[in-house]
């Protein structure tokens, strides 16, 4: 152990027993967006034991075991994307329980992102290979809408087959796992009937839990005026808002008078992007018209991830480009999704809520923004993450801000932070030396 690192050490150690150090992490002086609470305002947030433990005007570094400068810089809750498709592994071709998910990890805490969503990649029947394989293994924490279709998203074949189907058995399985199943899923159905979407509500009903409608083909015999006016209940979600696939736009030009009607009678809208869920066309209209998304969502897939989406703070900058101010885009990111999927304890930097935060630099320029279609929007704002905490931890640090500069550490120096506050590369227990390879 160097001279200069025994001292600090030293100086810790006496600083905890005077009582001083109180806090794990403090981020200093950035703009707080935390619509639960109404801030809007350059705030200190201290941190320990994973949750958040104050919000303040000044909050003294000297109580802090580790401070990071905010100053200049966005800090929010982590942001909860709640439409992407995350159930890879299984090695099955051409499938959402497949190929066509990605690992979220991957994805997530790079774009600010510490809590997804996966919306209906398993049903009932495949839900705890899903758990297995990627909800218990991820650092980011992943919840789930189940499938109405017991399979889940494997395909056509599948999604099209209605005795499979079943409300009582999903219900079961979203109340087995209450505290990771946050809704129901109806997606894809090419048929005339409603059934799925009943069947799906049904399933909501029992477990007493939300529905997100992907409304599938575009269908005369079910019309999105019936589904948002007669079908869904207040609080379920219509998810791919401005696709235009569905006549969410009119003839005229104009946003389809069902949407504002559901928005009345208290469905919410999901953004949706995907590959191939967002048209300007829609999108510019519906905002000319007052009417902002509830929740902004990737519909991250194999896909949308290097296509026009690519990723959440694309499309929240996206959208600022037609119009929407960062505050929204902050607040449909983080407290408006949280609230659809009914977990309040997230989306908030409430005193005692988890210590997810982002902390995102918005930029100034000259950038553009893709449709489904290859249009493209101008824009001169744009949302980049700089650093992104789970329960507390840095988890992802682009520009190194929580970090010393390497020529001003000891000689042979090695993992630098406090597992109190860092996940990247914290100190760690000296390993015994490696046993001799035999021949
Ligand atoms: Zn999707």
């Amino acid at each position: 152990m160097g001279a200069m690192r025994a001292v600090s050490l030293l100086f810790l150690a006496a600083t905890w027993l005077f009582g001083q150090v109180q806090y794990d992490l403090l981020l200093r002086g950035g703009r707080v967006v935390d619509a639960r609470n109404g801030i809007n305002a350059v705030r200190d947030v201290a941190i320990l034991d994973g949750k958040v433990a104050a919000v303040g005007t000044r909050i003294d570094p000297a109580r802090a075991l580790k401070t990071i400068d905010a100053s200049g810089l966005y800090v929010t809750p982590g942001l909860i994307d709640i439409h992407v498709h995350v159930y890879t592994g299984t090695g099955e071709k051409a499938s959402y329980a497949g190929d066509l998910s990605v690992p979220p990890d991957g994805f997530t805490f790079r774009s600010g992102v510490t809590t997804v969503a996966d919306a209906g990649c398993s049903g009932w029947r495949n839900f705890e290979d899903f758990k297995d394989r990627i909800i218990d293994r991820s650092r980011t924490r992943v919840l789930a809408f189940l499938n109405i279709v017991g399979n889940g998203m494997r395909g056509g074949r599948f999604e099209n087959n209605l005795a499979d189907m079943e409300s009582k058995p999903t219900a079961e399985m979203a109340l087995k796992y209450k505290d990771t199943v946050v809704g129901v899923k109806t997606a894809h159905y090419t048929g005339p009937e409603w059934a799925p979407v009943e069947r799906a509500v049904e399933a909501g009903e029992i477990a007493r839990i939300p529905v997100m409608v992907d409304f599938g083909s575009d269908r005369p015999e079910r019309t999105i005026g019936d589904l948002l006016a007669v079908k869904l209940r207040p609080g379920d979600i219509y998810t791919h808002a401005f696709s235009g696939l569905r006549h969410e736009l009119g003839d005229d030009g104009r946003l389809n008078p069902a949407l504002k009607a559901g928005r009345a009678r208290g469905i919410f809208f999901d953004l949706g992007f995907g590959g191939g869920s967002f048209a300007w066309p829609v999108a510019a209209e519906a905002y000319k018209e007052g009417f902002s998304p509830d929740s902004i969502s990737t519909d991250l897939h194999t896909a949308s991830m290097n296509a026009a989406m690519k990723d959440m703070l694309n499309i929240m900058s996206a959208v600022m480009a037609a119009g929407a101010k960062v505050e929204d885009v902050i607040r449909q990111a983080t407290w408006n999704p949280a609230r659809e999927i009914r977990r309040e304890d997230l989306g908030n930097l409430s005193v005692g809520a988890p210590a997810d935060v982002a902390v995102l630099r918005l930029e100034s320029g000259a950038f553009g923004y893709a449709d489904m279609y290859g249009g493209r929007m101008k824009g001169d704002k744009r949302l980049v993450c700089e650093l992104t905490l789970r329960a507390g931890k840095v988890v992802y640090d682009l520009n190194a801000m929580s970090r010393e500069d390497w020529q001003g550490l000891p000689r042979g120096y090695r993992y630098q932070g406090d597992p109190k506050w860092d996940a990247i590369s914290p100190a760690r227990p000296r390993r015994p030396a490696a046993a001799p390879v035999s021949k």
